[in-house]
């Protein structure tokens, strides 16, 4: 399937989650995850009109931007070792996996410009997802207060690989409570706005729970 096609009918999806929730599909940012996909998959993606990309390892993440430069704008979205953070810290526009203190301090000694961040959030409370526990986020929001570098835009999360869509439903609203009460305590570096949340499997649900942020790999561009 071309990526175009694959756009359109994700597009289709998207105008229709929000229609049912009375949002405007304008809000929704799509990005497009290209960790599978080569150069020239990649490259068809921009050409459709994304400019958002996705990408979850630095190498990778390195090498797309050397070869697509700047035509498009790359958002982390992996797990980040602290000691790759300066690798990649002035090439991307966002961050969407912030749980430690660690990286952090990494932006902050690193880069030269304020960073856009996604504080990742295990609402699933599975062992094996990275991601603040919900009990901690409080806590680190205030720890991040220190690293002037550090911009708090939103929350992220993953939702567990589960079938049952209620489920899936319920960590997507607990994601948004949380975005609520941060976003609610007015905090200068912290705006809190957006949510990142939804993948191939979930994002209409995630629309209809407040996403603003869809990372989308395999449904758009295969794997
Ligand atoms: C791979 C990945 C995605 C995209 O997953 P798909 O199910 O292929 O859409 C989104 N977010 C993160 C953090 C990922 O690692």
């Amino acid at each position: 399937m071309s990526v175009l096609t694959n756009l359109n009918n994700i597009q289709k999806n998207i105008q229709d989650a929000c229609k049912k929730v009375n949002r405007s599909s304008e809000d929704i940012n799509i990005i497009g995850v290209t960790k599978y996909v080569t150069i020239d998959r990649a490259r068809e993606l921009l050409d459709a009109g994304i400019t958002d990309l996705g990408e979850n390892r630095a190498e990778e993440l390195i090498y797309k931007y050397k070869e697509l430069d700047d035509q498009a704008n790359y958002h982390f979205i992996g797990t980040l070792q602290s000691r790759k953070v300066k690798d990649i810290i002035n090439i991307v526009t966002s961050i969407h996996s912030l749980d430690r203190l660690s990286i952090a301090k990494q932006i902050n000694n690193r880069s030269n410009k304020i960073i856009d961040c996604f504080v990742q959030v295990n609402v699933s409370e599975e062992e094996t997802k990275h991601g603040i526990e919900i009990k901690k986020l409080n806590t680190f929001i205030d720890q991040l207060a220190e690293y002037e570098k550090v911009r708090v835009v939103g929350l992220m999360t993953m939702a567990p690989d589960i079938t049952d869509k209620n489920e899936i439903r319920i960590i997507f609203r607990q994601l948004a409570e949380l975005r609520d009460e941060i976003k609610n305590r007015n905090l200068k570096h912290a705006p809190c706005n957006y949510l990142s949340m939804g993948m191939s499997n979930d994002y209409e649900i995630a629309i209809e729970e407040g996403a603003t942020h869809i990372r989308i790999g395999s449904k758009l561009v295969g794997n």
